[in-house]
């Protein structure tokens, strides 16, 4: 019997890939859903493609597609990730609006193979707490932390004492402070390893998305932030370590491609054969080389590591102040320098307080937006 999908952000890039992967694995997936925000042809001709019974276009007009059924509106995502019939829900939404799908999901007992790790962030809690309230299971698809999963698979959470996550250093990593706080939005969406959507792309060039990442690893697989570290890898090879408790240090490597941590967060525990992977060749990956954080001048980054320690509330303000810089970055609103400004001066307004239930953190969600679009509006 093949498993049910449902994709949600099928027409981005994530969800493009996931389409790709699944294409190939259609003995053992069947696609039910797909979901986008505004593209509706590219929604219809995907559910086409694949065969998929419902659609969702959370932006635009109901026209039922052929053989299935559309819905819209926000509502839909919730739709799409609770229905019968499937079993794996791929959480490729771009940041805050994956939320409820998410939680939806988990709380109806579904895996959530979740690459919107902006929902992990602003409420990691709440998420881990519908998994374990409707018995669901979140499983990583940030390439990062499905190597982190792929080298603790099978070993007791005891034995697991710290985390070394890689960063690429984005497209500015040997740029000088002074250059830095400049750089054009062309700049920064030329990103050297991997291709992703606008979103993702800047903040790999500021190192939010790194910041991001730590929070996630600290939700996913329970570590304190004094051992979750990051350490900056340019050939983007070498996707994490993790160090065990006698010392031992495993490593989950590769060629830079979103397939693979697609098809894990579908298998795992298992794998299955993909005829498309590449063989490795040591030799043409390397020479492998790592370099420290420049904690000073990547400020996105160390402002949200220090939020992720803070906890409650505070990822929740640096998640939506990150998202309303980078969006007046990529408008031409703010410089690039300024994003971390805008974050810090919303953190630096910021009380944290315990993030238990779904307003604490969508209030603070909102003030966050406003607090940040002021700053944005006011340059
Ligand atoms: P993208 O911008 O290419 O695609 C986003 C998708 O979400 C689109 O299908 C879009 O229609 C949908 N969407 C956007 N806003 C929405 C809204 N308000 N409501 C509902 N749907 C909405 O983004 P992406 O690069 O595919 O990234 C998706 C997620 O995966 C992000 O959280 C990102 O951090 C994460 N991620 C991406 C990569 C990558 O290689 N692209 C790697 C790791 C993690
Ligand atoms: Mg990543």
């Amino acid at each position: 019997m093949t498993r049910g999908v449902a994709i949600l952000g099928s027409t981005g890039s994530i969800g493009r890939s996931a389409l790709r992967v699944l294409e190939r694995q259609r003995e053992h997936f069947h696609v039910v859903a797909l979901t986008a925000y505004g593209s509706a042809e590219r929604l219809r001709e995907q559910a086409a493609a694949v065969g998929a019974s419902f659609t969702g276009l959370v932006n635009g007009q109901g026209t039922a597609h052929a053989g299935g059924v559309t819905a819209t509106g926000p509502e839909s995502l919730v739709t799409a990730a609770t229905m019968n019939g499937v079993d794996i829900v791929l959480n490729a939404i771009v940041g805050a609006a994956g939320l409820e799908a998410t939680l939806a999901a988990l709380r109806e007992g579904k895996r959530v193979a979740l690459a919107n790790k902006e929902t992990l962030v602003m409420a990691g809690e709440l998420v881990c707490r519908a998994a374990a309230d409707g018995g669901g299971e979140i499983v990583p698809v940030d390439s990062e932390h499905s190597a982190v999963l792929q080298c603790v698979t099978g070993r007791p959470d005891t034995e697991l004492r710290r985390l070394i996550l890689t960063a690429s250093g984005g497209p500015f990593r040997v740029w000088p402070a002074e250059r830095l706080r400049d750089a054009q939005v062309e700049e920064a969406m030329r990103h050297p390893t991997w291709e992703m959507g606008p979103k993702i792309t800047v903040d790999s060039a500021t190192l939010a998305n790194k910041a991001l990442e730590v929070i996630e690893a600290h939700h996913l697989f329970g570590l304190g932030y004094e051992d979750l570290d990051v350490v900056v890898h340019p050939q983007s090879i070498v996707h994490a370590f993790a160090e065990f408790v006698d010392g031992s240090v495993l490593a989950q490597m590769g060629y830079p491609t979103m397939e693979l941590p697609i098809l894990y967060a579908l298998t795992h525990p298992n794998r299955l054969p993909d005829r498309s992977a590449p063989t490795f060749d040591p030799v043409e990956a390397g020479p492998l080389t790592f370099e420290p954080v420049r904690r000073d001048d990547f400020r996105a980054f160390t402002l949200g590591v220090e939020a992720g320690a803070a906890g409650g509330t505070a990822p929740a303000a640096f998640n939506a102040a990150n998202e309303v810089a980078v969006e007046a970055f990529l408008a031409g609103r703010i410089r690039f320098g300024e994003i971390a400004d805008v974050i810090e001066g919303v953190l630096s307004l910021h009380v944290p307080r315990a993030a238990r239930e779904l307003d604490d953190v969508l209030s603070v969600d909102r003030w966050a937006r406003e607090e940040g679009a002021k700053r944005c509006s006011s340059r």
